[in-house]
């Protein structure tokens, strides 16, 4: 939604008092992305707030691998040592609070929170991530981050040579998983959790490699402590495992990028240019909200980190 001045006017809002409250950038969302933006934002000297929810989608996971200097860490260590780096640029503050609502004014947008508050900035930063849902089985989230994961390049090496599933409900992704996941271990057992019929080619193409596959319904999975030990099939089948890796369907955890008519890709990501701009003026994109794959920290965390340069040029020329 975009309002004009006057428009602004006639709902008995002061544009005076808005201009002067004015902040440089309101940053949504404070995982990699938006706090790597904060960073540079800072360091630029912009007057920024950052809100965030504190629902991080890798908040299951005990940790997290390939961020060069950090691998290993846990999220929310990572966040820590996040705040810790930007508390030195005062310029930057943090609210922990939810964001409701977002307009679009002709030289502002208005953020509205939780709280009630109403804030305007001049920028927008959108880094809201993205949010997963699992497959229909039962007890899986109590597996999901610990032994079962989505992501080889996260948690591949710490799985390597180990018994592991393939819990997919598309084929296209299954094989995926399969190809990818073969440097890490050989024992796969590919399972369909009776969703669809492997086709002929791709069985004989798993049977050349000694991979199984299961077409029954997943019953249930056996373990403890979030160690995957089992999987239980309807047709009374059972395999033992020591993890595996499965393929949620991912969602935007937030619908501003559509309420403020942001350009979506294919994947439902928002399209930015090479600075995070969106095709809405004064609204900019980062981190897994726009680009939804390969969705890794270091990857979001350098998209934050361009939006920001993105907005202070952006802010640098309308000033200068
Ligand atoms: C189980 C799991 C394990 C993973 N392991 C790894 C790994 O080992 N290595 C790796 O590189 N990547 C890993 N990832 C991927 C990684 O977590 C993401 O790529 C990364 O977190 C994306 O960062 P982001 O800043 O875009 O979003 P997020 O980290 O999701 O941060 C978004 C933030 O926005 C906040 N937010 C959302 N809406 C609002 C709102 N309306 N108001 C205020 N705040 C809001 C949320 O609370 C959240 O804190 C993993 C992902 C999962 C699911």
């Amino acid at each position: 939604m975009i309002c004009s001045k006057s428009e602004y006017g006639r709902k008995n809002l002061s544009f005076r008092k808005v201009a002067d409250d004015m902040l440089d950038c309101i940053i949504i969302g404070g995982g990699p992305a938006g706090l790597s933006a904060a960073l540079v934002l800072g360091r630029a000297r912009r007057k920024v707030i950052l809100f965030d929810d504190e629902r991080p989608r890798n908040a299951v996971t005990r940790e997290s691998h390939g961020f060069i200097t950090r691998d290993g860490t846990t999220p929310a260590e990572f966040r820590q040592l996040a705040h810790q780096d930007i508390r030195k640029y005062t310029s930057v503050e943090f609210r922990t609070e939810r964001v409701t609502d977002t307009i679009r004014h002709t030289d502002f947008v208005e953020v509205t929170t939780s709280r009630g508050a109403v804030y305007h900035t001049r920028k927008l930063l959108l880094a809201t991530g993205l949010k997963e849902v699992l497959p229909d089985i039962p007890g899986i989230q109590d597996y999901y981050g610990r032994s079962l994961f989505s992501c080889p390049y996260c948690d591949g090496w710490e799985r390597r040579d180990q018994p592991l599933a393939i819990i997919s409900d598309d084929e296209v992704q299954a094989r995926h998983l399969v190809v990818v996941l073969w440097n890490w271990s050989r024992q796969l057992l590919v399972c369909t959790n009776g969703k669809y019929a492997l086709s002929l080619e791709f069985k004989e193409a798993l049977r050349r490699k000694n991979i199984t596959f299961n077409e029954h319904p997943i019953i249930n999975l056996a373990g403890h402590g979030g160690q995957l030990e089992r999987i239980r099939f309807s047709s009374h089948e059972e395999a033992i495992l020591s993890g595996g890796f499965i393929t949620p369907e991912w969602f935007q955890s937030s619908k501003f990028g559509e309420s403020l008519g942001c350009a979506k890709s294919q994947s439902g990501g928002i399209v930015t240019d090479e600075y995070g701009r969106t095709s809405i003026p004064h609204v900019y994109a980062a981190g897994d909200t726009s680009l939804i794959s390969p969705s890794q920290v270091i990857i979001a965390a350098g998209e934050g980190s361009r939006a920001a340069i993105g907005i202070n040029t952006d802010l640098a020329h309308e000033e200068f």
